[in-house]
C-alpha cells in the first residue's frame, strides 16, 4: 500500500513537473547526458530509481542460475497471425524511438503467470558507437543497441492500472548486433524513422513489423530477473526477459538512430539524442535465471533413450 501511495505521488510529481518543463520551455526533466538532469541525478526527482532492484543490469553469466521456464506463448507476433486491426505508430519522444501498437498482441507462457500480457509499444535504445547503446550487458559486454517490447498484465484494466503494481509489466529485450548488410524486415521502420528525427515527430507504420520476421530464430535461450523501467520513474515493477540470441542490423540502420534529436522541430539548435542507455544497476540479492532450453532437455532425454538401446543390444548380443 505504501509503495502505490508513493507512486502516486510520484505520478503527481512527476506531472506537475511535466506541467512546468512545458511552461518553462525547457524539455524534459529528465535525460542521459552527464548534467543535472542525467541518470545519476534521476533520485533527485524520482525516488524508486534509488531502490534495490533496479534496471539495467550486467549479466554475469557465471552467476546465473537455469531453470526450466518454459516456452513463451506469442499471439499476433507472426506474419500467419497479424492481429485484426493492428496499427503501429513510430515517433520521437526526446528521449528515444517509441513504437506504440493498437492491436491484439499477447505474451505468455514461459513461466510468467497465468494471465497473459498485452504488448503496447516497443521501442529501442542506442549508442554514438558500435560498443556501447545496449542498457543490459553480457558479462561486462554492451551491445550496439536494446529493442524493448512493453507489456502490461491483463489482470489489470489497463497500463496505467498496471503501472501501480508490482507483476504489472513484463518487457522482452533484445541486444541490437552489426552485420554488413541491412536487416531487409526492418527497412519499412528504419524508413520511418528517419521521417521522425525531432522530438513529438510522429508518422504511421505500413506495413507493420512482424516480430517473428526479425527475432532470432531461438528464443529458448533467455535470462529472466525482476528489475524496473530503465527510465524515469523506475518503477520496480517488471519481470524482465533478455534474450541471448542478438537481433542483426546494419550500421547504415544503426545510424538512423544517430540522427535523431532530442529537440522539436524549429528549436533554435538541434541536441543529438545518443547514447540512451542507461548505466548498469547493481544486482544485489537478486537471482538472475537463464533458461534452460526445453528443446536442450528433449535433447537429453533422446540421448539417453539412445544410450539404453545400446545398452540393450550389448545386452543382447553379450546374451548371445
Ligand atoms: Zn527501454
Amino acid at each position: 500500500m505504501e509503495t502505490t501511495s508513493c507512486r502516486c505521488m510520484c505520478v503527481v510529481v512527476c506531472l506537475f513537473v511535466a506541467v512546468l518543463s512545458v511552461q518553462a520551455g525547457s524539455g524534459s526533466s529528465w535525460g542521459y547526458l552527464d548534467n543535472e538532469e542525467g541518470p545519476n541525478n534521476w533520485t533527485a526527482i524520482y525516488d524508486e530509481c534509488g531502490g534495490l532492484q533496479q534496471s539495467p543490469i550486467d549479466i554475469v553469466t557465471a552467476s546465473v542460475v537455469a531453470k526450466d521456464l518454459g516456452d513463451f506463448t506469442l499471439v499476433g507476433f507472426g506474419a500467419d497471425d497479424v492481429p485484426a486491426g493492428a496499427v503501429m505508430t513510430v515517433s520521437n519522444n526526446g528521449h528515444g524511438v517509441v513504437v506504440s501498437m493498437q492491436g491484439d498482441y499477447q505474451v505468455s507462457g514461459a513461466d510468467l503467470g497465468p494471465t497473459a500480457y498485452k504488448a503496447v509499444q516497443f521501442h529501442f535504445h542506442w549508442g554514438s558507437v558500435n560498443s556501447r547503446g545496449s542498457e543490459h550487458t553480457v558479462d561486462g559486454k554492451a551491445y550496439a543497441g536494446e529493442l524493448h517490447i512493453v507489456c502490461f498484465n491483463t489482470k489489470y484494466a489497463d497500463f496505467n492500472e498496471a503501472l501501480q503494481n508490482d507483476d504489472g509489466l513484463t518487457v522482452l529485450g533484445f541486444f541490437l548486433d552489426v552485420q554488413a548488410e541491412d536487416n531487409a524486415a526492418l527497412a519499412p521502420l528504419f524508413d520511418a524513422i528517419s521521417m521522425i528525427q525531432f522530438e513529438n515527430d510522429e508518422v504511421p507504420l505500413s506495413p507493420t513489423v512482424v516480430f517473428k520476421n526479425i527475432f532470432p530464430s531461438d528464443l529458448s535461450p533467455f535470462y529472466r530477473y525482476s528489475g524496473s523501467l530503465t527510465t524515469p520513474p523506475c518503477f520496480e515493477i517488471v519481470t524482465w526477459n533478455v534474450f541471448s540470441k542478438p537481433i542483426m542490423v546494419s550500421e547504415a540502420q544503426l545510424m538512423t538512430f544517430r540522427r535523431q534529436f532530442a529537440n522539436e522541430r524549429n528549436a533554435s539548435a538541434n541536441i543529438t539524442l545518443t547514447d540512451t542507455f542507461r548505466p548498469v544497476q547493481a544486482v544485489d540479492s537478486r537471482t538472475i535465471f537463464l533458461n534452460t532450453a526445453s528443446s536442450a532437455s528433449g535433447l537429453v532425454a533422446s540421448s539417453s533413450l539412445v544410450a539404453m538401446v545400446i545398452i540393450k543390444m550389448l545386452a543382447s548380443v553379450l546374451d548371445d
